[in-house]
């Protein structure tokens, strides 16, 4: 091969390489992994497949802040989580490291929670998202907070007065679904989490700046209300039929 096939050959492989998240899904036939619950145990855990491209969630969340989000945030996370669990987490998966989280070191909660945390939200988001959810998960909204627009804005509020860094989530426990907000990269999976807030997260926002700033800056507010355009409640109900 000449210089300038093997350049072009080497090009168009390092460009599969790096395109891999920026495939589109047709559909909801063909789950990039497991959903959260079923991590499977493995040696290294990996990055997430995102499930679309890095600019189909636009205008609500910008293409930039997706690409550097996913893969440099969520990318660290997954590779500290794994040189943080270098001989300890053998056999054991996500969720339950998640649920003893205070038998691990700070590097594990850290990472273990970013990548448990940025596995949900990609996957609970979608371009064809938004509008209001159906079926047993409206019934069980409308039961525990009267309606979706009251649990709208009790969802809402706790996304934007969690000061700092951290995520607002929607729990389901017990069969009845509340609203929590969690530090850091913690949730409400983690045993070091309060008990009447812990459960089986099946909504989240990321309020980290990181999540935001490009396209909002200091406006967290209007990033929470982009989100409600993108919420996959398709998704959302599985996870709840799940818990
Ligand atoms: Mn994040």
């Amino acid at each position: 091969m000449d210089k300038r096939t093997f350049l072009k050959t080497s090009l168009t492989g390092m460009a599969g390489l790096f395109s891999y998240p920026l495939i589109s899904r047709a559909g909801y036939d063909e789950p990039a992994l497991p959903a959260t619950g079923a991590f499977r145990e493995q040696e290294k855990y990996e990055l997430t497949r995102l499930p679309y491209a890095y600019d189909a969630l636009e205008p609500h969340i910008d293409s930039k802040t997706m690409e550097i989000h996913h893969s440099r945030h969520h990318a660290g996370y997954v590779n500290n989580l794994n040189q943080a669990l270098e001989g300890s987490g053998e056999g054991r998966s996500l969720v339950s490291i998640m649920e003893n989280i205070s038998d691990f070191p700070v590097a594990v909660r850290n990472n273990g929670g970013g990548h448990f945390n940025h596995d949900l939200f990609w996957k609970i988001m979608s371009p064809r998202g938004g509008g209001e959810p159906k079926g047993d998960l409206l019934s069980a909204i409308e039961r525990d907070f009267g309606s979706f627009g009251s649990f709208r804005e009790k969802f809402s509020s706790a996304a934007s007065t969690r000061f700092g860094s951290g995520w607002a989530w929607l729990v389901a426990r017990n069969g009845n679904l509340m609203v929590t907000s969690t530090p850091n990269q913690d949730n409400p999976l983690m045993d070091v989490v309060p008990s009447g807030e812990k459960g089986t997260p099946i909504l989240g926002i990321d309020v980290w700046e990181h999540a935001y700033y490009l396209k909002y800056q200091n406006r967290r507010g209007d990033y929470i209300s982009a989100f409600w355009n993108v919420i996959d409640w398709g998704e959302v109900s599985e996870r709840l039929k799940k818990a």
